[in-house]
């Protein structure tokens, strides 16, 4: 009978999934060689396992810090930091342009544990420093936001955030690890959903947090005790398309420049938002902060709401999804799908029933064209 167990190292030139959820230890000094740190391995998955390096490592070399931990999903990573560095009764600033599960996040569930948020409207964060109170401990925002892709000033941030001695987290899901790194700024953590350009194919639930190891470890910590950790199937997907990541990357920023140019022109189009065309209102911002402007495009009809969803129906390349980032593109008609439960309130806010998403995937620029003229003649 074999009790005692050899740890066998697979050789292949990719490394394959680990699905154990505990080691087995050959004997009682090899378990105190882990504990003190000897050998490499795990006790128990839930409390972080050593697999994860390769891919932690490569983002936190994109994002140009020391460390970075991956999550099972964005929204782990949003609530596993802020869990790590946020205590009742303290105060936190948010933009007030973004995603709406971390609006809901922000303004439903932290004040219910006793933490004060406030919302300041994007155009106003020359004055943030007017913002921050005696018990403000962190600033979040998206960069760019969703859906019309705003875009901060992040020399302007780290300055009033230094003065006022304030975390700062950027949430750059929208512009990906290639096209800006927040950290060079001097902010201090920047987050992803990596279930959108990380992972690049529509197929992972992952997040990720990069910074300063004095952070990261308190968040690993609390990653490690809430169980929000990656599973193991996510991440051989997420090790995989961080392989190709940046020529993926590269290829959806030439390809949706060149789309959102497209829609900027046409007769039928109200207006497009994208912070590579002249036309956005932080151009100039984006221009000197970013390398490129990230794969999604938000824009406007010049139709009623039935006139859009006929144009979406009609197109025949996008698929009418909620994700962005893989790699077909996807639409999205936000009145219809984030929004519609609160159509009205998103109405006030800029997001009519004529507003569309369009993600760029990997399918020939002219194609897409194509596909869009055929649409534009359905209203
Ligand atoms: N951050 C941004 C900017 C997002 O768009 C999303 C999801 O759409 C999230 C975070 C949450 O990520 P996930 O869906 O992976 O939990």
């Amino acid at each position: 009978m074999v009790r005692k167990l050899d740890i066998i190292a697979t050789r292949g030139v990719v490394s394959g999934i680990e699905v154990a959820v505990a080691d087995a230890f050959c004997d009682t000094q090899q378990l105190i060689d882990l504990q003190e740190g000897r050998v490499g391995g795990m006790i128990y998955r839930r409390r972080g396992f050593p697999a994860l390096r390769p891919a932690e490592t490569k983002i936190a070399e994109l994002e140009h810090t020391e460390s970075a931990i991956l999550f099972c999903s964005g929204m782990a990573a949003v609530s596993t930091t802020l869990s790590a560095l946020v205590r009742v009764g303290e105060h936190l600033i948010l933009t007030d342009e973004g995603n709406v599960t971390i609006r809901g996040y922000f303004t439903k569930v932290l004040p219910s544990f006793g933490i004060e948020v406030t919302t300041v409207p994007i155009n106003d964060l020359v004055n943030l420093k007017n913002y921050i109170k005696e018990n403000t401990v962190l600033f979040f925002s998206e960069l760019p936001t969703n859906p019309f892709l705003r875009v901060i000033n992040l020399e302007q941030l780290a300055d009033a955030a230094r003065e006022k001695g304030i975390i700062t987290v950027i949430d750059a899901t929208f512009a990906s690890p290639l096209n800006i790194q927040p950290i060079d700024y001097g902010l201090d953590l920047v987050l992803h959903s990596a279930t959108k350009y990380l992972g690049g194919h529509h197929d992972l639930s992952a997040g990720t947090v990069a910074g300063k190891e004095e952070l990261i470890s308190r968040i690993r910590e609390q990653r490690n005790l809430l169980g929000t950790n990656i599973a193991p199937f996510d991440y051989f997907l997420l090790a995989r398309s961080l392989q190709t990541f940046s020529l993926t990357m590269n290829l959806r920023n030439k390809t949706a420049l060149e789309i959102a140019e497209y829609l900027e022109q046409h007769p039928k189009v109200k207006a497009v938002w994208y912070p590579g065309c002249r036309s956005h209102p932080d151009y100039e911002l984006a221009k000197k902060q970013m390398s490129g402007y990230g794969g999604v495009i938000t824009f406007e009809l010049k139709a009623n709401g039935e006139e859009t969803s006929r144009f979406v129906d009609t197109l025949t390349i996008p698929y009418l999804a909620h994700n962005f980032g893989g790699c077909t593109s996807t639409i999205e008609q936000h009145a219809l799908f984030t929004h519609y439960d609160q159509r009205e309130e998103a109405q006030k806010r800029g997001l009519g029933s004529n507003l569309l998403r369009y993600s760029v995937g990997f399918e020939d620029v002219g194609e897409i064209k194509r596909d869009f003229e055929q649409a534009f003649k359905a209203f």
